[in-house]
């Protein structure tokens, strides 16, 4: 089967860097704006707000890309607001041949409207509920596990790791910080990660993506992070060499430990982590056998999606339906989800599927 976007929609796919306000459908905020009396929006009809969005993400800077979020967690304030965004958001990942994803977001950024963070998390697990159902009539069924994020500046992350473990055999899977890094280094939420270790919970932390390799540090050494979100900058930590390339001792114990690397092709470029596509070193890291992973970050930012994601990788470095396979199953390893549940993907879903894309 030639690899073209329609061959890979069909391809089973798992996502782990997902978030939930990065995703909206630029229709569906212009209606929720409306519905909520939200007059800030840039642009007025679907397709001018997409490229507005589009277009503030690409500046090339962290900050000015976290800008963003400012529409999209206004209109994501009420019980409906929120319901409609989580199903759509299953909905359109399915639709896209993704069968498993952990979608993030930060319940902190939704108390503006009077909900508590427990009814944010109740009406965000039930919108995607609502969304694997319809997904699953529809033919295109999808497991949507639900990740809780702590604002990095902000003082909240305890708060938020117990949120997760109060939900977490109910939809919540696991633990993320996100935000701006620099200055807002890992460690200063040290009480947070030391809870869900002693819950024995999962998480996973965004590190090495604006900033470099002491992020990328703290979070797995200090930390005792499960995953990197990005960790690109782990590059910094591999040197080259007459005999090729060198790690040093934090690249050497992100491979050893099997650490996943959360990488988002697309928008690692449009935040300047890495400057462009053919510079992004998922090429280098799968080759070094780095547990690598495909993710899309902030679909409506990137004007992306997980086949969109693939597609860029297999035309810039060439890869074939068995590196998908690989990529795809790296993720399903690593996902916060029960191991007979992941095996029970792999083998019932994903080799399945990518056996008769393989002909
Ligand atoms: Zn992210």
């Amino acid at each position: 089967m030639p690899l073209n976007l329609a061959s890979i929609r069909q391809a089973p796919k798992a996502v782990l860097h997902d978030h939930l306000d990065g995703g909206l459908r630029p229709a569906t905020v212009l209606e929720l704006a409306a519905q909520c009396g939200y007059d800030q929006l840039p642009a007025q009809d679907a397709a001018a707000l997409g490229n507005w969005f589009r277009d503030a993400a690409d500046s090339g800077s962290l900050e000015r890309y976290l800008e963003t979020f400012a529409h999209t967690t206004a209109v994501m304030q009420t019980a409906d607001g929120l319901r409609r965004v989580a199903r759509e958001c299953a909905l359109d990942l399915a639709e896209d041949g993704v069968v498993y994803a952990e979608v993030r977001f930060a319940p902190e950024q939704h108390l503006q409207r009077g909900l508590s963070l427990d009814e944010v998390v109740e009406h965000t697990l039930a919108g995607f509920r609502e969304g694997e159902q319809l997904a699953a009539d529809a033919g295109t069924p999808i497991r949507v596990v639900c990740l809780l994020t702590a604002m990095r500046h902000a003082a909240r992350s305890l708060e938020i790791a117990e949120l997760t473990v109060r939900w977490r055999d109910r939809g919540v899977g696991g633990f993320d910080i996100a935000g701006a890094e620099a200055g807002y280094p890992p460690s200063r939420h040290l009480d947070a990660f030391e809870y869900l270790r002693a819950n024995c919970a999962h998480f996973t932390i965004h590190a090495g993506e604006a900033f470099g390799l002491p992020s990328i540090h703290e979070a797995v050494a200090f930390c005792g992070c499960e995953r990197l979100g990005h960790g690109v900058r782990i590059t910094d930590d591999i040197t080259d060499s007459e005999s090729g390339p060198v790690l040093g001792l934090v690249a050497n114990y992100v491979r050893d430990q099997r650490i996943p690397l959360e990488l988002c092709p697309s928008s690692n470029v449009q935040t300047g982590a890495v400057p462009s596509l053919e510079k992004h070193p998922f090429d280098l890291l799968a080759r070094l056998r780095f547990r690598v992973t495909v993710n899309t970050d902030n679909r409506l930012m990137s004007d992306t999606s997980m086949s969109r994601e693939m597609l860029k990788l297999v035309d810039t470095f060439g890869y074939g339906w068995s590196d998908l396979e690989r990529f795809t199953i790296n993720a399903m390893k690593s996902a916060f989800i029960p191991f007979p549940e992941r095996l029970r993907i792999i083998d019932e879903l994903i080799k399945p599927g990518y056996a008769v894309l393989l002909g």
